[in-house]
């Protein structure tokens, strides 16, 4: 009887516009009416704008916004009606128009998109864009007073002592990583930070398929569970923030609760796995018992039926139920009211336990 390797990260899709000016074309095709809000997890590259594509700007997107209710929540909270032509996209911001310009350019509606839109010579701009169903947008601008977080990060050891994680951090991680890694941990209830406490953290420079978008990685053989982290997706974090333009997250932090996320729904298969090490003449039903739960894992079970039927909050979680239950977990660490607008009543099921009801019955 042999164990299944489970191999499961999450892939970002990267939607590149080489110049603003170009409309994104393949997006555009593969564009159709949505009927459930999710969240948009794209990259949407961009060149940082220049102030003088200012008017280009807001005569590009009037005809976009046609017949569609704008509002603007500005830098003190105030809610503006903005008038969706020419005339009225110039009382918003050259980032907030870039946002627009960015979330807009795929023609679909209902996403949240979380974008830095760089702006020449100011850096990024973390902007919100909601569009609902019926097409209406907020635009959402980052507060007054609100910034970057840029606390002095934790050293290698800093985060092993203070999390009490097991085994090394090798290497020499990037400020990025161990900032992003520490905010990670730090999101987690005890119950699951016990959970990645036992399992290995480990850190190389890219994935091994080459592919750079990737942040993270979760592996597990057997007893043996690993989360890698890449260097090479740091840069994840160029275009796209996760959670609410005043305080932003690295999209880093996405990644890793992600593989929390497996790490968490492949617990009781885990646990199996390990019994099976020490159990001599039983190992083979106990590997069996590992492969059922890791194939029909309870936790994504009880996901399932609070998702009762709908699409995955995100496009990557579509991919399988496993994705799914793994995306749903890192929003509602990560941007609860993300998870609430796209999903309410998975967020209801995570708020109130659910995800460690299901693990935790595993226990007796
Ligand atoms: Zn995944």
């Amino acid at each position: 009887m042999k164990w299944r390797t489970r191999r499961s990260s999450r892939v970002g899709r990267a939607a590149v516009g080489r110049a603003l000016v170009h409309l994104l074309l393949a997006m555009l095709a593969l564009s159709c009416g949505r009927a459930h809000l999710f969240y948009d997890a794209r990259e949407l590259r961009h060149q940082p704008l220049p102030p003088a594509r200012d008017r280009a700007l807001s005569a590009e997107l009037a005809p976009r916004l046609a017949g569609r209710a704008l509002v603007w929540i500005d830098a003190d909270g105030k809610e503006h009606a903005i008038a969706p032509d020419e005339a009225g996209l110039r009382k918003l911001g050259l980032p907030e128009r870039g946002a627009l310009w960015l979330a807009l350019a795929g023609g679909e509606r209902g996403g949240e998109t979380d974008v830095r839109v760089r702006v020449a010579g100011k850096g990024s701009v973390p902007v919100t864009v909601l569009q609902g169903i019926d097409g209406d947008v907020r635009v959402i601008s980052p507060p007054r007073g609100g910034r970057d977080q840029d606390d002095k990060a934790l050293s290698e050891e800093g985060i092993r002592d203070r999390f009490k994680l097991r085994g090394r951090l090798p290497g020499t991680w990037h400020e990025t990583e161990r900032r992003a890694l520490t905010e990670s941990l730090e999101l987690l209830a005890p119950a699951e930070l016990e959970l990645v406490r036992r399992i290995v953290w480990d850190r190389e420079g890219r994935a091994r398929n080459g592919d750079e978008s990737r942040a993270a990685l979760y592996e597990m053989k057997g007893c043996r569970a690993v989360i890698y982290l890449y260097s090479s997706g740091v840069r994840a974090d160029r275009f796209r923030f996760v959670g609410d333009p005043a305080a932003p997250r690295s999209a880093v932090v996405h990644a890793i609760v992600h593989e929390i996320g497996h790490a968490f729904e492949q617990a009781a298969a885990r646990r199996a796995y390990c019994a099976a090490e020490k159990a001599g003449g039983r190992a083979g039903a106990l590997i069996a018992e590992g492969n059922r739960l890791s194939d029909r894992s309870p936790v994504v079970e009880a996901y399932l039926g609070a998702l009762a039927g709908l699409p995955a909050p995100t496009d990557y979680g579509n991919a399988s139920s496993h994705e799914s239950f793994a995306e749903s977990y890192a929003l509602f660490h990560v941007d609860p009211a993300a998870l609430l607008r796209t999903r309410p009543a998975v967020h209801a099921w995570f708020a109130s336990g659910g995800h460690l009801r299901a693990l935790g019955a595993l226990e007796d």
